[in-house]
Order: C-alpha cells, then structure tokens, then sequence
C-alpha cells in the first residue's frame, strides 16, 4: 500500500523507482503520494507514478465489442500500444469470453493494465438473467474481486452517479445526454430499481476490497458531457462534487485515487475544468478522456483530442487517455491504436514543456539543432515516429542529399548556412 507506508514516511520500493525514473529526490515524490497528489501503480514488479511534478502520462484503450471479437487483434493492438510508447493499457472488452481476454491481456502486457468492471456485470446479468435491472450489487463487487484477483492495477468505478446527480439531470436536461456506457448501465439499473447506486452506497466495501488487492481506483465520470453542447453543466460537476467527497474518504482508508475527467470540451472551458478538479478533489491526479474540443471532425478526433490533451496537461492535467481516429465511427483497428498513441504522446510531450518537466524542452531542442545541421539520421532518432519520418522522407526522393524535397536547392537553412553564418564569421 504506497500511501500507508508513504505516510508512515516510509520510502517504499515503488517510490525510488518513479523517483529514479522522473529524476526526482525520493521524498519528494513519497511526499506527493502521502498528500494523493501522485498514485505508483504497480505491474509485475514494476512501477509506474502519476501525478503532480510527473512527466504527463497516457492510457490506450483495447479490447473486444459484441461484434469483433478477436484476441490475437486486441494483442497485436497492445503491443504495439507497448512499442508506440502508452504508460497505460485498459483492456474495455464487452463481447467474447471476458474473463479468457482479460487474464491473456495482463500476461502479456508489460504496461500497467485497467479495467471497467461495471461492463462484465452488466454483460452476464443480460446474458444470464435477460436485462440489467436484475443485476445485484454482489455480482458487481464479485466482478471487481475477479479482476483485482487477476492483476488489475486500476479499475475505473463510476461511484459518483448518484441519485441526487439524476435528479440535477432531470432539473437540467441535457442535448447530448449521456455517452459513459458505465454511466448508463448504472443509471438505467438505478432508475428502473428506483435504488442508489451500489457503487456509492456501498463505497467502504469498494475500499476493502480495494485496499486488499493494492489497486487504484480511478473514479469514473459517468456524467461526462457527450459533446460540447453540454460541457461543465450541472450534472458534471454534481458528480465532480461527489467525487471530491469520494477521494477523501479513500484517502481514509489509504486507497489511491485519480478522477475521471470530460469528454467533450470547447477549448476556452478546458483549463477552468482542471482548475476546478484539482480543487474540488484536493490535488488528485486528473485522468482526462481526450478531452475532444470538436465534435465536428470524426475521423481525426485523435487530433481534436491531442489539442484538448496539451492545453489540459499544460493546466495540470496528470494522464491522457488516447482518442483514435476511429472513435464515434468503429471499434479501432492496429493503424488507429498506433495514430492514437502517437497523437496523445505529443499531446503530453507539449503539455510537459509547458510544465518545465526536465529533460521535455531538451528534446525539442536537439531536434532544433539536428534540424538547423540538417543531420537526417539525428532527426529520424530523435523523431516520435522515425516509421513515418522514414515513409515521408523517401516519399519524393532528392538528388541533394543534405535537403529534402520541399525547397530543394533553395533550402533555406543551407542558404543562410552558406552566405550569413560565412559573413558573421568574417
Ligand atoms: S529544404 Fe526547406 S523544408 Fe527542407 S530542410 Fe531545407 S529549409 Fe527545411
């Protein structure tokens, strides 16, 4: 348990190596974890830190839908997830044998794995029993049992759907409604059994269970707005609320914790979202999904996500999730996980400049330098992608080998190399 030993001020095994790993003293980061402004996962003896003074983190996501469902695709999807650089994997399978996915997914994975344990429990109740309503509030803490079991390092709980939040979204109805299919699995279980959510009513259990397996909980926003339409309404920071009280009472029992963030957000409301997480949940690690500043673009919301991911991270937001290109039109295939993996890093890499996260302007400036010396083989290895710089650079050959085809014999670096630097030096 990182945050019991850290407030017994003991420098645990987990908090040397995020220390080591993001060039920080060990009390410092031990600091951090005690006030639950940083969480350690762990995974297969290794460690992975979130949080505040932490270099900005991303999660992919993977997993089988009712009508794909192939295991090979969703582990070629995860190591290339590995290769492309994710911190984080969630396995968020709703179709095939659940449990023979999942198992497969955190053997294989050599990246800390997260799960949504609410869509196992409502899958099987529909299946077993023939609709969500019969679900039992034991079936859902016996599915979060099952995972932690397995290996799970974080699991996303939508605790804060309450129904005081119901109420506030009937009082404040929404265009969007509401898009966390966690969210409406609990929602349509709570409003026909006219009962709390079992996740919040029964939280002190989630603890235990929590607190007996060393997992994080990663507080799920289920009221997350579903397009910008409805961005920071009631309902979203009804729950936001709840989530802050949630996060304490965690705190309590020495269980970490991140909070799940929007969605769909339009840039100016980006950054008073963060502000008003870190306050209302004390300084908790903010786990954003995208957010999306656009909700015009399918097909490239990995780019309307990247956009809301840097101005969220520059704001202090801790861990990214990925967007593919493929969101809100079809279940990801390998070259939009890759896309999307690609696009959040760069996301988090700008929202780390702007942080002063050592070692992130570094990189940009050696690229400069390479650049400016027009030093390909430099370029390629300090590239993101040295795949796609290769495909692009050879796209239109050039017969001068120190340029490339955009300018050509008109580079303009070479040009000043050749006239201005000789004049200065003269
Ligand atoms: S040819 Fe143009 S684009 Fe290419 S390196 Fe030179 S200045 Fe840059």
């Amino acid at each position: 348990m990182e945050k019991e030993l850290a407030k017994k001020g003991i420098i645990s095994e987990g908090v040397k190596e995020v220390a080591k790993r993001e060039s920080l003293s060990p009390e410092e980061v031990a600091e951090s974890v005690r006030k639950g402004e940083v969480i350690i996962l762990k995974h297969k003896n290794k460690y992975l830190g979130i949080g505040k003074n932490l270099r900005t983190k991303i999660n992919a996501n993977i997993g089988t839908s009712p009508d794909v469902v192939d295991i090979e695709l969703e582990i070629k999807k995860l190591k290339l997830i590995e290769k492309y650089g994710s911190d984080t994997v969630m396995d968020l399978s709703t179709g095939g044998n659940i449990d023979k996915i999942r198992k497969k997914i955190i053997e294989e994975s050599d990246i800390p794995v997260g799960t949504v344990p609410i869509y196992q429990a409502a899958i099987e109740t529909i299946e077993e029993k023939g609709g969500i309503v019969k679900m039992t509030p034991d079936k859902i803490f016996e599915v979060i049992e099952k995972h932690a079991k397995d290996g799970v390092s974080f699991m996303t709980l939508h605790c804060g759907v309450t129904l005081k939040t119901l109420e506030r979204l009937r009082k404040n109805p929404r265009k969007a409604m509401v898009v966390s299919r966690g969210g409406a699995f609990l929602i349509s279980w709570m409003v026909v059994n006219e009962k709390e959510n079992p996740l919040y009513q029964y939280f002190d259990r989630l603890l235990e269970i929590a607190k007996k397996y060393d997992f994080a909980i990663s507080l799920g926003d289920g009221m997350r707005p579903g397009g910008i339409v409805d961005a920071t309404d009631n309902s979203q920071i009804e729950e936001l609320l709840t989530l802050g009280e949630l996060t304490e009472k965690a705190w309590d029992e020495n269980v970490q914790v991140i909070i799940e963030g929007p969605g769909h957000l339009p840039i100016n409301e980006v950054g008073p979202n963060v502000i008003l997480e870190k306050k209302i949940c004390k300084g908790a690690p903010f786990y954003v999904l995208g957010p999306i500043v656009t909700d015009i673009a399918p097909g490239y919301d990995h780019i309307t996500s990247a956009i809301g991911g840097a101005i969220a991270g520059w704001y202090g937001a801790d861990f990214l999730c990925y967007v593919t290109p493929s969101e809100h039109l079809s279940l990801p295939g390998c070259e939009e996980v890759v896309e999307g993996v690609i696009a959040a890093r760069i996301a988090a890499h700008v929202a780390d400049i702007g942080k002063g996260i050592k070692g992130s302007a570094e990189w940009d400036f050696e690229m400069d330098i390479a650049r400016t010396e027009r030093n390909w083989e430099k370029e390629r290895e300090l590239s993101i992608d040295p795949e796609k710089f290769d495909k692009l650079r050879k796209k239109f050959p050039t017969s001068e080998k120190d340029v490339c085809t955009m300018c050509g014999k008109y580079c303009a670096i070479k040009i000043v190399e050749k006239y201005l630097r000789t004049k200065i030096e003269h």
